[in-house]
């Protein structure tokens, strides 16, 4: 199984990850857990790039699409292939989200980059990480120093979290919307139902 995580910076989608990795490992499956952009040395070190570094907005939807091409041959699809379960924070979804809704490029090119780079592969699951724009943003201002995605402004943020509930309108098998506005344990408890019944 391919089970990606997604959400908007503050949307608390990390927080979860480590609580359902461990549930898939106590019923006794094989667990590798990733991130995008990165996951392989090459796409840490592009990550570093396009997460700091001012570029045109092709050059980094193409850097993001060159990471995950790295990341699928070296990580997703070899650990997929052994019957592993792959947990990956962040995939294409969020590319659409960010490159597409944030930052307006023509969504017919990203589908585009995708039929090229993973033609066959979608992931199984899609766990939506979802919350209203005052409730991230405030998270985020608590918690860290913000890249520089992070400090574009608060329409970025909308237009990005409404391309994200799109696409999930979109392919609503395999998209399931957590409300992260509720308590840790709240969520928590709906994401084990969820694992249960995978
Ligand atoms: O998921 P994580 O918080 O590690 O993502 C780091 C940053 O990368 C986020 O702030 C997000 O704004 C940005 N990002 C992006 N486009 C993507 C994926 C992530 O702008 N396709």
């Amino acid at each position: 199984k391919f089970i990606t995580f997604e959400g908007i910076d503050g949307a608390g989608k990390s927080t979860h990850i480590a609580f359902v990795a461990e549930l898939l490992r106590q019923r006794g499956d094989k667990v590798v857990t990733t991130r995008e952009p990165g996951g392989t040395p090459l796409g840490e070190t592009l990550r570093e790039l396009v997460l700091h570094q001012p570029m045109h907005l092709e050059t980094e939807t193409l850097l993001m699409f060159a990471s995950r091409r790295e990341h699928l041959a070296q990580v997703i699809e070899p650990a997929l292939a052994r019957g592993d379960t792959v947990i990956s924070d962040r995939f294409t979804d969020a590319t659409f989200a960010y490159q597409g809704g944030g930052r307006k490029l023509a969504l017919e090119k990203l589908e585009t980059l995708e039929q090229w780079v993973h033609p066959q592969r979608q992931p199984d699951l899609t766990l939506l990480f979802d919350v209203p724009l005052e409730v991230a943003r405030a998270r985020l201002d608590a918690s860290r120093t913000l890249d520089k995605f992070e400090q574009e402004k608060a329409t970025f943020f909308a237009d990005t979290r409404a391309e994200y509930l799109r696409r999930a309108a979109q392919f609503p098998e395999r998209f399931r919307i957590i409300d992260s506005t509720r308590t840790i344990s709240e969520i928590q408890a709906s994401l084990t139902e969820l694992i249960t019944a995978l």
